[in-house]
């Protein structure tokens, strides 16, 4: 989209606040990723809120909403009536951005690469990303169309800049505004270089609005990474690691986590489902657009929209929590039964981590062989080759996606090298899951935890020499050597080696307590040790640092006869799932 109506925003932002600002004083405000943000010295005196980018967002909205509408005046007495000092302060901060400092005078180009060892040129410099209002077309019922698409990114800037990058790989764009003025663009590799007529002040908040993209979706492959797929019922997203910016303009790294209104336009017949809330579906000449809004801060990579021929199934709610599925309408008999032991793992992974962070969740099956599953926010992303497995196996991977909501989605990785953080713990999720329900046996071959760790032990080293240590991945030429064993088991080695270490108590209130402090945001490793050393109460540094970055892999703490040179080849094949 380009400018929506004033009429639009209003609709917008009466269904924002009958879902999203009433919760807002059980939510934490909290550790600010843009200490140069106007609303900073607010924010410092507010009672914490988790969702401090939902709340500016929705802010921002207003602000462009009351613009357009002849009686301003009431913008206060909307912000009064949402009862929240939160809200009112943070706007009145976001009004007043304070005046410019020497440094601001003198504009240069953001970065293009956001300084992640592994993918360097992923993500952007001298901006932050507050929200995605992403719309895009699919003009016919066929799966392997070019789509066309409109995105505006809300952002505040991190320096004063002349110029900017977003990161971009599909076919073609349009044209480009910032803040509403018409903007120079050129295209180099993945990056879209984006010149406003104007430089950009530091810590002022902009828009920048990219019309008529186009992208085309490509077949999955297992041996690399997917992004824009096609099936044969329709499209679907496989953004991880760095290939959502295949489909839509983005700042395409975990670090800058924003909200989303997803607005998906296709023919009448298929359906469209995204992360998060299903806000409205209007129809209009043969076409249905459906609009969903994730109100949780999510990194692009995964973004969901899942496009086709697909039908939506719910299943009755746990917790409270709305659990739907969709899958290829050809085959939804055959497939549904399959994922039903999910509302099982989502009562289950309550139990050990607390509250899950999302609107709903639930699967979605595409008729294929991706070569892997995938987290998408709130709506797990698996195909038919895996579906085709023993449920015994699926389960604990069910298990394993469904933590991920928790590891890596809620609380995403600083720098790519912090994978371990997500499939360690998905992966450690996922064998406690088939320990817990008798299934290891058949899923793993062994009896115990401690059998199925004293057999990643005796991986350690050669996992170390082949990947390099668990938090520091030695290359990126393949998906495979981030997403390698040593993230995977030796991820879940590191939290079994912690927990011998701590205890199981003091392990499971640091798990918890992780989740909760960082929900929302993106966390380094070194965030990790400092939560693991406060909450056991001991200095864990030295411990964790060797486990982590160690070339070779550590003593198991009550297991010292453990050994790592007991060396299976066949170990070590490509994970099964991401
Ligand atoms: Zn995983």
């Amino acid at each position: 989209m380009s400018v929506r109506s004033a009429a639009e925003h209003e609709e917008h932002f009466r269904q924002v606040y009958a879902v999203t600002f009433e919760p807002l004083p059980a939510y934490a405000l909290r550790r600010v990723k843009q200490p140069a943000d106007a609303a900073d010295s607010v924010a410092a005196d507010l009672p914490a809120s988790r969702d401090r980018k939902g709340v500016l967002a929705y802010i921002d909205l207003l602000l462009r909403s009351a613009t357009m509408r002849p009686d301003t005046g009431n913008l206060t007495s909307r912000l009064a009536a949402a009862g929240s000092a939160v809200l009112l302060g943070l706007a009145g901060a976001a009004i007043a951005a304070g005046p410019a400092s020497a440094a601001d005078r003198h504009p240069t180009p953001g970065a293009a690469g956001l300084g992640d060892r592994l993918y360097p040129l992923l993500g952007n410099g001298g901006y932050d990303v507050q929200n995605y209002d992403l719309s895009i077309f699919y003009p016919k019922k066929d799966p392997a169309q070019q789509v066309r698409g409109d995105v505006t990114i809300t952002a505040v800037a991190t320096q004063s800049l002349s110029r900017f990058d977003l990161d971009f790989g599909g076919d073609g764009v349009g044209k480009v505004t910032v803040n509403g003025r018409p903007a120079a663009f050129s295209r180099s590799g993945d990056e879209l270089v984006i010149t406003p007529r104007w430089p950009l002040a530091n810590h002022r908040r902009f828009t920048v609005t990219v019309s008529g993209f186009t992208a085309t979706p490509i077949a999955p492959n297992a041996s690399s990474p997917a992004g824009f797929v096609k099936t044969p019922d329709g499209t679907v997203m496989a953004g991880q690691p760095d290939q959502s910016h295949q489909l839509f303009p983005s700042n395409d790294h975990p670090r800058d986590m924003a909200t989303y209104t997803i607005r998906m336009t296709a023919p009448v017949g298929w359906t469209a489902t995204a992360n998060g809330q299903p806000i409205r579906t209007t129809q209009h000449n043969g076409y249905v657009t459906s609009t969903y809004r994730e109100f949780n801060p999510m990194a692009s990579e995964l973004i969901q929209l899942a496009v086709g021929d697909f039908v939506t199934y719910n299943r009755a709610p746990v917790n409270g929590i709305p659990i739907r599925d969709v899958v290829p309408r050809r085959l939804a008999d055959k497939l549904l039964p399959e994922a039903a032991d999910e509302r099982n793992e989502v009562a289950w992974m309550e139990s050990k981590v607390g509250r899950y962070p999302f609107e709903r969740y639930g699967s979605l099956v595409i008729d294929g062989n991706l070569g892997f599953a995938l987290e998408t926010q709130s709506l797990s992303l698996y195909d038919t080759g895996f579906f085709s497995l023993p449920t015994v196996i699926i389960n604990p991977i069910l298990t394993h996606e469904l933590a991920h909501q928790w590891f890596g989605d809620s609380v995403a990785p600083w720098v790519w090298s912090d994978v371990w953080q997500n499939e360690g713990h998905a992966t450690w999720y996922e064998v406690l899951y088939a320990y817990e329900t008798g299934t290891l046996p058949q899923y793993a071959g062994v009896s115990t935890l401690d059998e199925y760790y004293k057999r990643a032990y005796a991986n350690g080293d050669k996992w170390r020499t082949r990947y390099g240590p668990v938090a520091h991945p030695l290359r990126s030429d393949s998906i495979w050597d981030v997403f390698n064993p040593n993230v995977y088991d030796g991820g879940a080695l590191v939290l079994f080696a912690l927990r011998q270490k701590i205890g199981v108590s003091n392990f499971e209130r640091l798990e918890r307590a992780w989740v909760a402090k960082y929900r929302g945001e993106s966390a380094s490793t070194q965030d990790f040790i400092a939560l693991a050393s406060r909450v056991s109460g001991q200095d864990l540094r030295s411990f964790l640092n060797d486990w982590l970055y160690g070339a070779k892999t550590p003593p198991m703490p009550g297991h010292p006869d453990w050994t790592t040179t007991a060396v299976a080849s066949s170990s070590v094949a490509p994970a099964l799932h991401r």
